[in-house]
């Protein structure tokens, strides 16, 4: 089972890469938590992508398709694995389907988890308020921000695995074992 998962910020998409993993047996590939270990690393691209992560710019597609070719062929993907966090450039998306032609492997399926943006800011300062931690309205403005820049990004992304007939779309806002219930049966359809 080979797929990725799209989704904004909050909207549970580490969770269902979890409940992914253990259904299908498949490992999950977060091109965010390879990087962060590469830095922990001090490893050369870790050294190179530090300055950009805390900048808050996107690695260079070169150095992140690296990354995922590298894993792509590590033991743990030969059963599949859940990209996470990747593709986030059509550049990258192209980039990931050559690989794959190359490997003789074929993507099964795109998750994109969607969201009501003010719902997802609504559960924020929720939980901002319950924890008496920091300002809700500072949680806000860098979530709106990050929601905006999670938009940008995915759109295109939507659209070209909706053209290949990738894309499933499931509603995120649902209790967390439907929205699992219905990304499965979007899986095995
Ligand atoms: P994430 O944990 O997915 O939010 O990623 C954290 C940071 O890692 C991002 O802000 C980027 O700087 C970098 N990063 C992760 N994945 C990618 C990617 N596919 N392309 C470019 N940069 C990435």
């Amino acid at each position: 089972m080979r797929l990725i998962l799209l989704g904004p910020p909050g909207a549970g998409k580490g969770t269902q890469a979890k409940i992914l993993v253990e259904a299908y047996g498949i490992s999950q590939l977060s091109t965010g938590d390879i990087l962060r270990a590469a830095i922990a690393a001090r490893t050369p691209i870790g050294l190179e992508a530090k300055v950009v992560m805390d900048r808050g710019d996107l690695v260079s597609d070169i150095v992140v398709n690296g990354v995922v070719l590298e894993r792509l062929d590590a033991e743990d993907c030969k059963t599949g694995f859940i990209l996470d966090g990747f593709p986030r450039t059509i550049a990258q998306a192209e980039a990931l389907d050559r690989m794959l032609i190359d490997k003789g492997m074929k993507l099964d399926a795109v998750i994109e988890i969607r969201a009501n943006d003010d719902e997802l800011v609504r559960r924020v300062i929720q939980r901002a308020q319950e924890s008496g931690g920091a300002r809700a309205d500072d949680n806000e403005e860098v979530l709106r921000k990050r929601l905006v820049v999670y938009s940008e990004q995915a759109a295109p992304l939507v659209a070209y695995y909706a053209e290949r007939g990738l894309l499933r779309a499931v509603d995120g806002m649902a209790p967390v074992d439907e929205v699992a219930a219905v990304i499965k049966a979007a899986i095995d359809q």
